[in-house]
């Protein structure tokens, strides 16, 4: 008797949830799964959501607003971070979802066509941690705008539906014996990441790299760029393919950006489903996380003060306002990957289906570079997942010394925001085709909505 009340309760999500859940977690999910196919860069990702919160009753924020209790905002920083909140019954404080909408993807260069051996090419400069071999022989599409000296913006879409596709080509294994020598990380090069985009040449003969002139035609035909307009312009090379159930039970989900847009779909849902919160519940869908949370749309960006500045009427004290304030960020974390399992410390790892990881820490070597939160605010987010029916389980990421990461922790707490993370478990993390678990997303989301009800 006093041994099962001594030892962990840590179990497997299905047999926690309860049925009615188990419904409620596939529509979520499906709900998820319409956001990702719809937001495969951050900025389609902050499109999608001001759609979505517009329909929720959610207004542009505007300088000089006069907010009360229970009013629903947002503020679209740049196109590519959007900050939303539901103004709370207390003055100071807020309790903050922090998630990142930006995800691992091929850019191209400011200078990116070229053509060689009659084939026309675009060169690439990856964002973010990318394992290059995986990026190969898979269908492309490019995403992004092109921004003209007029000022105006155009929005470019190529390889979506059954438009043709975009493809980094890969050696033939008969002639591979030298590259497969190399170590994974050096068979594939990032000056190797580079896209075929066309091989039949323009008819004229006079003019000099006829297949790239023929590619220019085409782009100029359907967007009336040049090609010095690719010196403006962000363009990113994403997956061609949809998210999927995953598994013969259906239970996991596949698809390009789980890492972060998981964690962000979350929010967004828990934002829209509560009533006028005590605290002012604060969700932030950063970018630039995944090289360093750097830049203005990023969350070390001051554009946070200035949103919290804004939602006060100018009339808070940033300090007292962030003392007051607690924070979730929200991002995912490896879950263990018995294929892999070398990689990771059982014990202390994020398992499928053992619902939303928290992590006291991220960072590599000792913790180097990590938010390691307080044990009274471990101890503070248990009771709040626990009186809420959330499932959770403690998260590491990974075996001492094989890596590690990071997260918008440190940039929340720096601002002195008492800060943890805690996220949804991912199988090949930064992979095209990422794998997550139903069962963790919807608890993710209630994780979410239990941070913003709590007080
Ligand atoms: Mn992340
Ligand atoms: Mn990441």
């Amino acid at each position: 008797m006093a041994k099962k009340e001594l030892t962990s309760k840590m179990k497997n999500g299905y047999e926690r949830i309860t049925k009615a859940e188990l419904k409620e977690m596939d529509d979520y999910c499906e709900q998820y799964m319409a956001f990702l196919d719809n937001g495969k860069t951050e900025r389609e990702c902050v499109t999608t959501a001001i759609a979505l919160a517009e329909a929720k009753g959610f207004k542009k924020l505007e300088r000089g607003m006069k907010l009360k209790a229970g009013d629903k905002v947002y503020y679209n920083n740049c196109g590519k971070n959007l900050n939303l909140a539901v103004i709370g019954k207390e003055a100071l404080g807020a309790n903050i979802v922090a998630a990142h909408i930006d995800s691992p993807r091929l850019d191209l260069k400011p200078q990116p066509l070229y053509e060689d051996h009659e084939m026309a090419y675009l060169k690439t400069h990856y964002y973010g941690g990318v394992r290059k071999y995986q990026w190969v022989t898979i269908p492309l599409e490019l995403h992004g705008v092109v921004c003209l000296t007029d000022g105006t913006t155009v929005e470019v879409k190529i390889g979506e539906g059954n438009e043709p596709k975009l493809v980094i080509t890969d050696l033939l294994p008969h002639l591979a014996q030298e590259q497969s020598k190399k170590p994974l990380s050096e068979a594939i090069t990032g000056e190797g990441l580079t896209l075929l985009v066309g091989s039949v040449p323009v008819a004229d003969k006079d003019v000099k790299e006829r297949t790239k002139e023929r590619v220019l035609e085409i782009l100029n035909k359907k967007y009336g760029i040049t090609e010095d307009d690719f010196i403006s312009a962000e363009l990113e090379t994403v997956p061609s393919f949809d998210s999927t159930l995953v598994g013969l039970d259906g239970s996991l989900i596949g698809a390009y950006g789980h890492d972060d847009r998981v964690c962000a779909y979350a929010g967004l849902k828990a934002i829209f489903d509560i009533e006028t919160p005590e605290k002012t519940a604060v969700l932030v869908m950063a970018d630039k996380e995944e090289i360093g949370s750097v830049g203005l749309t990023g969350m070390i960006s001051q554009n946070f003060e200035n949103f919290i500045n804004i939602i006060t009427g100018g009339k808070a004290d940033m300090y007292e306002y962030f003392e007051k304030s607690f924070c979730l960020s929200s991002d995912v974390t490896a879950a263990m990957d018995p294929l892999y399992a070398d990689a990771f410390e059982d014990r202390n790892s994020a398992h499928i289906n053992y619902g939303i990881g928290l992590c006291k820490y991220t960072g590599s070597r000792g913790k180097g570079g990590a938010s390691d939160a307080n044990a009274e605010t471990v101890a503070k987010i248990r009771r709040i997942f626990d009186e809420n029916g959330v499932v959770w389980q403690m998260a590491e990421l990974g075996r001492i010394d094989l890596g590690g990461g990071g997260t918008v922790a440190l940039d929340m707490s720096n601002r002195n925001i008492e800060t943890i993370d805690a996220g949804v478990p991912v199988l090949s993390m930064h992979s095209p085709y990422e794998i997550v678990s139903k069962l963790d997303c919807y608890m993710t989301y209630k994780g979410c909505k239990a941070v913003y009800e709590s007080k």
